[in-house]
């Protein structure tokens, strides 16, 4: 049932990704977080050369389904998560925000994909077939009193005609400000809780639309996270994703929340990367620094330091690859993706603690890449549900469903 071998193909891309993330990636790490920027003549060199994309883009509108495109496993079955992982991890161990920064749907893909009609799927990912310029997708749910809690958004809509009007206000939205679209969640009436939400896709340049603060972030500051601010954004009907029967239930919330269990476990494997490359750089200053000193107390406590760092990695990663292949099977994993994210995220904070600690004062020179991981990391702990959040979707779960060893 278990195996724990990569396939001849999933060695490959790692083995790839990592040629790339070391040579390419990793040189302008430390330049991109210090200008705040990824330029974008590099990330359209990589979307040209089909090197990496930020999410993905359904094979039924001629994408290539993320990368992995079809690529099953010796019994059929899809592997795409699973590549995913191998991927992602390579490429955050290159840096932190390229993931983020890379062109593509990027959150935005999953409710278009779960909830969109074939119809806004070939319109909304239609424009990704375009190499030739950088697009964006986001995601619009956070807002200035409602991250968490989703549930509490504020931002109205309500139908006049055959169009819909949105007034409201979205914080911390990655690629907000330079997003082709941006689906957003809005509410028609705050009382009625999660049955009252509705997912717009709206498109830049729409009267009304507009991007506010640009956030100066402790980490990730190469990944642009935008403030938006919709007064009176009038919407075509056709932006309404799945259109109005979608909406019968409960289904505009579930349609936010079925994008968590598909990117948490993503996230995860990218605190995963971080962590390793923080551990590995570590672990080559202890070699050069204290090869020779093998005997002095100090020395030991760093490399019992060094063992925990490699275990706990070890134990994330297994984490992530568990939700991933339940993914891939057709399991449901949401409990599974919150335990992967919560673990490794906290896991990959101490890790690159750690990592400054060993280094001593030189971890805090802003030269050393352990400096830049410690305050990237923070951010992975938050995002897509913060350490809280994951334990309640976690507690909930163990508390409904019957007991498993
Ligand atoms: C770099 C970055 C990129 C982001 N990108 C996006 C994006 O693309 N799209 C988007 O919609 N959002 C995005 N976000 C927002 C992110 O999802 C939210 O920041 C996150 O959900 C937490 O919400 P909050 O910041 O409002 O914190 P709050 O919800 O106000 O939480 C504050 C603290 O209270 C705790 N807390 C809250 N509720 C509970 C509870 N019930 N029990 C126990 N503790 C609780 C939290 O764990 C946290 O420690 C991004 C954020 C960052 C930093």
């Amino acid at each position: 049932m278990v195996d724990f071998q990569l396939t001849k193909s999933q060695g490959q891309v790692k083995e790839f990704i990592h040629q790339f993330a070391e040579s390419v990636v990793r040189p302008m790490s430390l330049q991109a977080d210090r200008e705040h920027h990824i330029p974008d003549d590099f990330l359209l060199r990589l979307a040209q050369m089909q090197l990496a994309f930020s999410g993905e883009v359904p094979v039924e509108v001629g994408g290539d389904g993320g990368g992995a495109g079809e690529a099953k496993d010796k019994r059929g079955k899809s592997q795409k998560n699973r590549f995913a992982m191998i991927g992602a991890e390579e490429l955050s161990w290159g840096d932190a925000s390229i993931i983020l920064s890379l062109p593509g749907p990027g959150l935005g893909g999953p409710p278009v994909q779960f909830m969109g009609t074939p119809e806004q799927k070939e319109r909304f990912f239609g424009v990704f077939k375009d190499r030739s310029q950088l697009h964006f997708g986001a995601y619009g749910l956070t807002e200035p009193g409602a991250g968490s809690d989703v549930s509490g958004i504020s931002t109205s809509c309500r139908k006049e005609g055959r169009e819909w009007i949105l007034s409201g206000r979205k914080c911390f939205i990655t690629n907000g400000g330079k997003a082709d679209w941006v689906v957003i969640f809005a509410t028609v009436d705050r009382a009625q809780g999660r049955a009252g939400h509705r997912a717009f896709v709206v498109e830049k340049g729409t009267p009304g639309f507009t991007v506010g603060k640009i956030e100066e972030k402790m980490g990730l500051r190469a990944s642009e996270t935008a403030e938006l601010v919709l007064d009176e954004v009038r919407v075509p009907e056709d932006n309404l994703l799945g259109g109005e029967v979608h909406y019968l239930g409960k289904e505009g919330f579930m349609g936010a929340m079925k994008t968590f269990d598909s990117s948490r476990p993503m996230v995860g494997i990218l605190a995963v990367g971080i962590a390793r490359a923080a551990y590995e750089y570590a672990r080559d200053f202890v070699r050069e620094n204290y090869l020779l000193a093998r005997a002095i107390p100090r020395y030991a406590q760093l490399a019992t330091t060094l063992a925990d760092m490699k275990r706990n990695i070890d134990a994330g990663r297994l984490m992530c690859w568990r939700a991933a292949w339940m993914a891939d099977e057709g399991i449901g994993n949401a409990k599974e993706a919150s335990m992967a994210k919560a673990y490794a995220a906290r896991m990959a904070m101490k890790v690159c603690a750690d990592a400054v600690q060993i280094l001593g004062a030189h971890g805090l020179e802003q030269h050393q890449f352990v400096e830049k991981w410690y305050r990237d990391i923070k951010v992975y702990d938050i995002f897509e549900g913060t350490a809280q959040i994951q334990r309640i979707v976690i507690a909930k779960r163990i508390l409904r469903e019957p007991p498993t060893f």
